[in-house]
C-alpha cells in the first residue's frame, strides 16, 4: 500500500524532549534553532562516544564494525521510517554485538555525558525514549542485515568531569512505541492537552527555547 507523503517530519533527538518537556519538544520540532549546547548536543556525543571506546572491549569487535558500516554510522548517515504521514528520522550512537546459541544480535546504546552527579528524572526518560525511537527505527535494518535485536539495550550515562560511567540504564523494546508517536503528534495538533513540566527544568532548559516559550514567561511572571 502506497504510504501518504509526510505531513510532519521530527529528528528523534527534538521529538524525545517531549519527556523533558512538551513544549520543549514542541518548539525544537517546529523552529529551526540555533545550535544548542546542551549535554546531549554534538560536542557530547564525541566525548560520550570516545569514553564509550575507553570503556568498551567490544568495540574492537569485527561484527560491531561491521554492522556499524552497514548501518552508515561512521558515515553519519541517518536512518528514517514513516508511520501514518508521520516521518522520523534519526542517528543511533553506538551498538554492541551480543553471541547467543551461535546466533549474532544487536544490543543499541545512547550515550549521554554530563557536567552533573546525575541526570535528572526527565532528562533520564528523555535519554530512554530517544533509545526506544532508535529501537523502533533501526528494529527492521537490522533484521534485514541479519544482526537482529537482542532483548536488551542500554542508556549509558558518563561523567564529563573525570569519563567515568555514571549509571547503565537497561531499556527494552517499547511495543507501544507507535501509540506513543501518534499520541505526540496530537498534542502538537492541540487535540490533546499537554502537560507541564516542573518550573525547575526551565532552568536546565536551552537558553534559545526558553526564548520561544510563552509559558515560561508566564512561568516567570508568576514567580513559579
Ligand atoms: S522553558 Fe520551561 S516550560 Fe518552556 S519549554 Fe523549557 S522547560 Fe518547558
Amino acid at each position: 500500500m502506497l504510504k501518504p507523503e509526510p505531513k510532519y517530519k521530527f529528528r528523534v533527538s527534538t521529538l524525545s524532549h517531549v519527556e523533558f518537556c512538551v513544549k520543549r519538544g514542541k518548539i525544537e520540532s517546529f523552529n529551526k534553532l540555533p545550535p544548542i549546547r546542551v549535554i546531549d548536543g554534538k560536542g557530547a556525543i564525541i566525548i560520550g562516544n570516545r569514553l564509550h571506546f575507553e570503556y568498551s572491549y567490544a568495540y574492537r569487535d569485527f561484527d560491531r564494525v561491521l554492522v556499524r558500516n552497514r548501518l552508515g554510522l561512521d558515515k553519519g548517515e541517518s536512518m528514517e521510517k514513516q508511520l501514518d504521514d508521520i516521518l522520523i528520522r534519526g542517528r543511533l550512537d553506538d551498538l554492541n554485538i551480543i553471541r547467543y546459541k551461535d546466533k549474532k544480535f544487536t544490543s543499541l546504546v545512547e550515550v549521554k555525558t554530563t557536567n552533573k552527579k546525575y541526570l535528572w528524572r526527565r532528562e533520564l526518560n528523555t535519554a530512554i525514549r530517544q533509545l526506544e525511537l532508535y529501537l523502533w527505527l533501526y528494529r527492521d535494518r537490522l533484521e534485514k542485515i541479519g544482526f537482529p535485536l537482542w532483548k536488551r539495550h542500554y542508556v549509558e550515562i558518563y561523567s564529563q568531569r573525570n569519563g567515568k560511567l555514571i549509571k547503565r540504564v537497561i531499556v527494552y523494546y517499547n511495543e507501544r512505541i507507535e501509540e506513543w508517536i501518534r499520541l505526540v503528534v496530537k498534542i502538537f495538533q492541540g487535540l490533546h492537552p499537554m502537560t507541564v513540566s516542573p518550573f525547575s527544568y526551565c532552568r536546565l532548559c536551552p537558553k534559545q527555547v526558553k526564548e520561544r516559550c510563552s509559558w515560561y514567561e508566564l512561568r516567570k511572571e508568576e514567580g513559579q
